[in-house]
C-alpha cells in the first residue's frame, strides 16, 4: 500500500471534527512529502533537531507539533515555527516557553501531556501535579503561551478494555478542568489521544486529535534516523 492510500484509509476511518497529526519522526523527507503530496498539512515530530531539518527542508505551509518530551534548552530551535506543543509537564517548561515565545511576539499553544498510562517511562504530570501546576500564581501570568488542551498515552497492550479506561480518565479529567479552570476560554478544546494501534478507541472516547506515525508511514528505521 501506498502512503498516499495509507492516509486516504486513516480519513475515511476518523470523523472530520477530529484533527489527524501524522508523526512522521525517523522517515526521511523524500518519504513525509508523499504525505504532503496527498494533501496532508499536520506533521508531528518528537524529536527538535528532526523537527528543525524538515522544516527548514520542507514547504511552509504546513503546520508542525512537537509530540515528544521537549528539553528547557532546546525551546528556542522551535519556538520560531512550532504550531503546538503537545508534550508541556511541567511549570519550568511552560515558563522557558513563555520567554522565547515573548523574545519573537509570539503565542504559542500547547496541551499538558497527562500522565495517564501504567509504565513509569512515560512523561507527564498526574492530576493532582496538574491542579497544582494551574494554582499557581505565577502560571496565571504567563501571557505567550496558550494552553489548548490536554495530551495523554494509553499503557502498550492488546486489552482494549484497559486502553479504554485509561482514555476515558483523561476525557474526564479534561471535562473537570475545562469546566473549572479554562470556563472562560474557548480555545481550550483539544483532547490529544491515539495512536496507529488505539486511535479508534480514543475517538470513541472523545478524542479530537489523533497522532498516527507507522498506520501512515510503515514501521519506523531506528538505525537510520538522527
Ligand atoms: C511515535 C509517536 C506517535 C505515533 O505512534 P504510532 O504508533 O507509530 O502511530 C504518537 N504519539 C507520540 C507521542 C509518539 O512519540
Amino acid at each position: 500500500m501506498s502512503i498516499a492510500s495509507d492516509l486516504q484509509q486513516i480519513r475515511l476511518a476518523i470523523p472530520s471534527h477530529v484533527t489527524l497529526v501524522a508523526i512522521s519522526k525517523t522517515h526521511p523527507v523524500e518519504v513525509v512529502m508523499e504525505a504532503y503530496n496527498a494533501g496532508q498539512r499536520i506533521f508531528g515530530e518528537n524529536k527538535v533537531q528532526e523537527m528543525v531539518s524538515k522544516f527548514e527542508a520542507m514547504p511552509k505551509n504546513i503546520e508542525w507539533h512537537l509530540v515528544g518530551h521537549l528539553q528547557s534548552n532546546k525551546v528556542k530551535y522551535i519556538a520560531p515555527f512550532v504550531s503546538l506543543i503537545h508534550s508541556v509537564d511541567s511549570l519550568k517548561l511552560l515558563n522557558v516557553i513563555n520567554k522565547e515565545a515573548e523574545k519573537i511576539d509570539r503565542v504559542i499553544d500547547c496541551l499538558f501531556q497527562i500522565h495517564i498510562a501504567e509504565e513509569e517511562t512515560k512523561f507527564g504530570l498526574s492530576a493532582e501535579e496538574l491542579n497544582e501546576l494551574l494554582s499557581n500564581p505565577e502560571f496565571k501570568q504567563l501571557k505567550n503561551i496558550r494552553i489548548v488542551g490536554l495530551m495523554g498515552m494509553a499503557t502498550f497492550t492488546d486489552n482494549a478494555e484497559h486502553i479504554r479506561r485509561e482514555f476515558k480518565s483523561l476525557k474526564d479529567l479534561f471535562k473537570r478542568i475545562k469546566e473549572s479552570d479554562f470556563s472562560q476560554n474557548d480555545y481550550f478544546k483539544d483532547l490529544s489521544m491515539g495512536m496507529s494501534s488505539d486511535y479508534q478507541i480514543a475517538i470513541e472516547e472523545g478524542s479530537t486529535m489523533v497522532r498516527v506515525g507507522s498506520s501512515i508511514f510503515g514501521n519506523r528505521n531506528y538505525g537510520a534516523s538522527t
